[in-house]
């Protein structure tokens, strides 16, 4: 279980490693991207810091969350403000106020941020976003979270890096990479790329 302390802790340690891995971001981006997802993400977790080091004693779970998500879309503008904005906020929207997260709470978080990216991004499995890196984690949590949380999450990172080396292999839909056509093949795409480390981050926090 993961009280507010611990989600606010935990953002902030995802926060952390977006930041000191967004060089890396940005080469990933610049292969078939405009090379600015580094930056946007490095801007959008910079906000997020800002805002969860005003949160401490909060006692509501999902407004860490929520607060998080919120300063993500406002920072980060774009299509990728929206989307990573969403990652966190549409989980926590519509939820009572809880001062504890479980496995289950988690994994249904996840689900309606999926859920929500899907509907306002048309993006599907096999697009080359990071709906093919999100996807295969809710996946894997739906068929994990009564295992505890760290076996949960352990599966949430695996599916999410498969899912990144799976976007090597396919066409862009979306994003500048679209119009590369095939000779976006072999390249991963960078928003799966943040995706799975944001799951990273949570496997390392909770073990
Ligand atoms: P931009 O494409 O505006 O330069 P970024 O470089 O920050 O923004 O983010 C690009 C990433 O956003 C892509 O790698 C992809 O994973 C994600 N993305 C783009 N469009 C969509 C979409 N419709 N649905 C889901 N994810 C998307
Ligand atoms: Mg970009
Ligand atoms: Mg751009």
């Amino acid at each position: 279980k993961l009280n507010a302390e611990d989600c606010r802790q935990m953002l902030l340690y995802i926060a952390d490693k977006i930041l000191a891995n967004e060089p890396y971001l940005t080469e990933v981006d610049s292969a078939i991207g405009d090379g600015d997802h580094g930056i946007g993400m490095a801007t959008g977790m910079k906000n997020v810091k800002e805002v969860l080091l005003d949160m401490e004693g909060e006692k509501n779970v999902y407004s860490i969350f929520e607060e998080a998500g919120k300063a993500m879309l406002l920072s980060m503008g774009g299509a990728s403000g929206v989307i990573f904005g969403s990652l966190y906020l549409e989980g926590a929207l519509g939820t009572e106020s809880k001062d504890y997260l479980t496995a289950e709470d988690l994994k249904a978080m996840e689900e309606k941020s999926l859920k929500a990216i899907q509907e306002r991004g048309k993006a599907s499995v096999g697009d080359k976003t990071m709906v093919d890196a999100l996807a295969p984690a809710v996946e894997a949590m739906q068929q994990h979270y009564t295992e505890g949380l760290e076996k949960m999450l352990e599966e949430a990172e695996a599916g999410a890096l498969r899912g990144v080396e799976n976007t090597k292999d396919c066409i862009a839909r979306f994003g500048r990479a679209k119009s590369l056509g095939e000779r976006a093949l072999g390249f991963q795409d960078a928003g799966a790329t943040s995706t799975w480390l944001i799951f990273q981050s949570m496997r390392e926090f909770v073990k």
